[in-house]
């Protein structure tokens, strides 16, 4: 018997979400956040369904060289403004966009005499504190870019986009320093982009919203139109009848209120299910709520089958994606669905419908 976990890729609801993307933002231009393999669907598979986008973020150079030899002829973003002075011919190579939040990138871009071929994003740090230039640092930035010949892209990040009043502050300090630039401006991820018209500008830059996922939980993703890209499923591989009383699992961490009949699912931590998912976790077997009971292990969980008689070995269950949001499963396990997502593993076969 071969393991029957499979994630499937649902081609359609990534251009499907980036229609909804479009719907909301119809003056801006998207850039498709796809870097981490994706957010673990597969970069080239993504981008290839999302080609109508009008660019797309990566995290690294390779990845960006990947999308340019694989044909893909717009806006390529390094998003986090990873690359090395070395590696500055490459992006004019292949007219690779790079972010720019250090002033070592700055010199290091003014050193090189073909920078200014390369498309620059100029990051400010509007309150976020992570990447960027602080408001009193930015105009002496953009000289020095200006300067040289380039037409940077302005933009910032906000972290609190999906918590409602989360953007006000950042916003005023972003548009105090960009409005009066006349050049580009990009602020919303998806967050910003679903729940915030003013912050459209020029560029959007969803993410998580293009995979289906909710980014503005407890709303719903079925609620916001968006379509789950990803499934993650299974089977049960084995049954079992236990008595009131017995455990289940490694340290026993369930103990049967009464006589159950429970499924072992091939599924487990080291196929990117979270390890930390308590008793409770919901996903479907047969297409039916029911919970995870006991603790996770490595290749395998176990579920609660009172409520599914019919549920036998070979009865398919979902983890995650069409019918069961992976949010949901997400915030039963304390985390988000981008982490989800993310750790996929290598060894789940990963199918195109
Ligand atoms: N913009 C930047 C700078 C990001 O780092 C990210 C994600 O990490 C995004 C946009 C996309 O965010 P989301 O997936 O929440 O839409």
């Amino acid at each position: 018997m071969s393991r029957p976990i499979r994630a499937t890729i649902h081609l359609s609801a990534l251009s499907h979400n980036l229609d909804v993307a479009r719907h909301h933002a119809t003056h801006a231009r998207v850039l498709a956040v796809i870097k981490a393999n994706g957010y673990g669907h597969g970069m080239l598979r993504v981008a290839r369904a999302l080609a109508a986008a009008d660019g797309f973020a990566v995290l690294n150079v390779q990845e960006a060289v990947t999308l340019r030899e694989a044909g893909f002829t717009q806006e390529i973003l390094l998003l986090e403004g990873f690359f090395t002075a070395d590696e500055l011919p490459l992006l004019t190579q292949h007219r690779i966009a790079t972010v720019v939040h250090a002033q070592w990138q700055i010199d290091a871009l003014l050193r090189f005499s073909s920078a200014v071929n390369i498309p620059l994003w100029l990051k400010a740090n509007s309150g976020m504190n992570r990447l960027g230039f602080q408001a009193s640092e930015f105009p002496a930035a953009l000289d020095a870019l200006q300067h040289a010949g380039a037409t940077p892209t302005l933009m910032t990040h906000f972290a609190r986009a999906d918590e409602s009043e989360g953007i006000a502050g950042q916003l005023t300090c972003f548009n105090a320093i960009s409005r009066h630039a006349e050049l580009p401006r990009s602020m919303a991820n998806s967050a910003a982009l679903l729940s915030y018209p003013q912050t459209h500008a020029d560029w959007v830059r969803p993410g998580i919203m293009l995979y289906g996922a909710s980014p503005l939980p407890p709303q719903s993703a079925a609620e916001l139109g968006l379509h789950p890209a990803m499934t993650l499923s299974s089977e049960v591989i084995a049954l079992r009848n236990i008595k009131a009383g017995d455990e289940v699992g490694y340290g026993g961490t369930f103990q049967a209120p009464c006589d159950m009949r429970i499924g072992v699912v091939a599924c487990g931590y080291a196929d990117g299910y979270p390890r930390h998912a308590p008793t409770g976790t919901p996903l479907l077997v047969n297409g039916q709520r029911s919970r995870v009971i006991g603790r996770v292990s490595m290749d395998m969980l176990t579920v609660d089958l009172s409520n599914i008689p019919e549920a036998n070995v070979g009865t398919p269950v979902t983890l995650w994606g069409e019918g069961m949001p992976v949010e949901d499963v997400a915030a039963a396990a304390g985390t988000i669905s981008y982490e989800l997502l993310c750790a996929v593993a290598q060894r789940v076969p990963m199918l195109e419908a």
